[in-house]
């Protein structure tokens, strides 16, 4: 009787929204009994998980593939690379599968083939909340796929085909059990959060006999009733996402939006096929700040889009400094093969995109150390990510992992991940606090 055990090894790469799909691969995995590998050595197989949004991103995903088949030599590629399978194989022949994003039976399929399951219902338990590769405090919950915009820079659409929302019922009852296990702050991550629901025309969905309509706002309201930390990413900006900065300051979901603008100019907006009067859209952010004062805009940009003149570029400048956004991300505009904007005229020199990637970072710090300096003296509730001998670190409401800043309490040594408590700031730098407990 075969009782080798198979063990899988993942590489995840990209973007939240990637690190979702590992998750569900690890859960099917798991459920069907096989272990997963730390590392490549003693793994069976080893799934390596693609980004191929720009070309540094796909670089990175062909390295991986090519030192997990160095490593391991059993490979299967799965991810938003995996659309260009013909691309792949040319690198890398020697790879077992390729798959595109989401394709959780072929990837399965393939792992089949490279190291069969043991069946063994007794191993087939698997918590009901799945695996995750996050702490086990927060968690990304993916609400829906795919894209129905066109921005010209990207190429999502075209690799992860149109919208297609999961009904609020489904996203409601996993946001529970996330929360039943222990999950305190949840990040709703899709293409677009806004457009959420929009393909089942909002459709309503049963969530334990109450009708809860699949739509942005609804689903909002309805988890600010689950009591765990709701933050929403990737907002474009349509007018109804207004509607849920009430629920904001009511202290439903975090007070906190993650929406990124590209650009300012309108021009350039125009270029990219985006919504372009950001007039309006300061407009809406004072209006944003004056129903939530507490709230954190979080902002992305590209600059040396095909075309950006220095006028285009000081008038995103211009709007920033109007804007006063607390978090800001810029892209040096990278063609990514297949984006519409590849036909556009005057490519941006690589020298000019990098001095207008230095100025605007340079810029925002002033904005930006002017708000965290602000923020001396002030009480925060605060999540604990993790303890070390020196103390505990957090974030605020206004801090997503990863990509912003956090919060020192040194000398701690008693917090434990997940929890929440109170600091009064008492230093801070760059995008970081320093401070120390109060009682709640
Ligand atoms: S909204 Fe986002 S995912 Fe959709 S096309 Fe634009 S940049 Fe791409």
């Amino acid at each position: 009787m075969n009782t080798h055990i198979p063990k899988i090894g993942i590489v995840s790469l990209g973007c939240p929204k990637a690190l979702v799909d590992s998750e569900r691969i690890l859960t099917r995995l798991r459920a069907e009994g096989y272990e997963i590998s730390p590392s490549y050595e003693g793994a069976d197989a080893v799934i390596v998980n693609t980004c191929g949004f720009i070309d540094s991103a796909k670089q990175e995903s062909f390295d991986a593939i090519g030192e997990a088949l160095t490593e391991n030599g059993k490979v299967i590629v799965t991810g938003c690379l995996g659309v260009d399978e013909d691309g792949i194989r040319e690198v890398h022949p020697g790879v077992l599968a390729v798959s595109g994003p989401h394709q959780y039976e072929s990837v399965m399929e393939a792992v089949h083939q490279a190291s069969p399951p043991l069946h063994n219902p007794h191993m087939d338990l698997i918590p009901a909340e799945g695996i995750k590769l996050t702490p086990r405090h927060y968690a990304y919950l993916k609400i829906s796929e795919g894209c129905n915009q066109t921005c010209t820079f990207c190429i999502i659409p075209s690799m992860r085909g149109k919208l297609r929302s999961r009904p609020a019922g489904e996203v409601l009852k996993e946001a529970e059990n996330l929360a039943l296990s222990g999950v305190k702050e949840i990040l709703l991550v899709s293409q677009d959060t806004g457009a959420y629901g929009s393909d089942l025309r909002y459709e309503e969905s049963d969530f334990y006999g109450k009708s809860v309509r699949t739509k942005m706002y609804d689903l909002c309201n309805a988890l600010g009733d689950q009591k765990v930390w709701t933050r929403l990413h990737y907002v474009y900006p349509y007018p109804h996402v207004d509607d849920v900065i009430p629920l904001m300051a009511e202290g439903k979901i975090l007070p906190y939006l993650d929406i990124p603008f590209q650009h300012a100019s309108p021009r350039i907006l125009k270029l990219m096929k985006r919504p372009g009067n950001q007039i309006e859209l300061l407009e809406r952010i004072k209006k944003w700040r004056e129903i939530c004062p507490e709230i954190t805009i979080r902002s992305t940009f590209v600059v040396g889009f095909p075309g950006e003149t220095e006028e285009d570029f000081e008038y995103l400048l211009d709007w920033l400094e109007k804007a006063q956004l607390d978090r800001v991300g810029c892209f040096k505009y990278e063609a990514v093969e297949g984006a519409a904007a590849n036909d556009l005229p005057d490519p941006v020199d690589e020298d000019v995109k990098e001095q207008r990637w230095n100025r605007l970072m340079e810029f925002q710090r002033q904005i930006s150390d002017e708000k965290m300096q602000a923020k001396i003296g002030k009480v925060f509730d605060v999540i604990i990510d993790e303890v070390d001998e020196e103390g505990a670190v957090g974030r605020t409401k206004g801090d997503a992992p990863e990509i912003d800043g956090e919060v020192y309490i040194n000398g701690e040594l008693d917090l434990k991940p997940g929890d929440i408590v109170k600091v009064k700031a008492e230093h801070a730098e760059d995008y970081d606090i320093w401070g120390s407990l109060v009682d709640a």
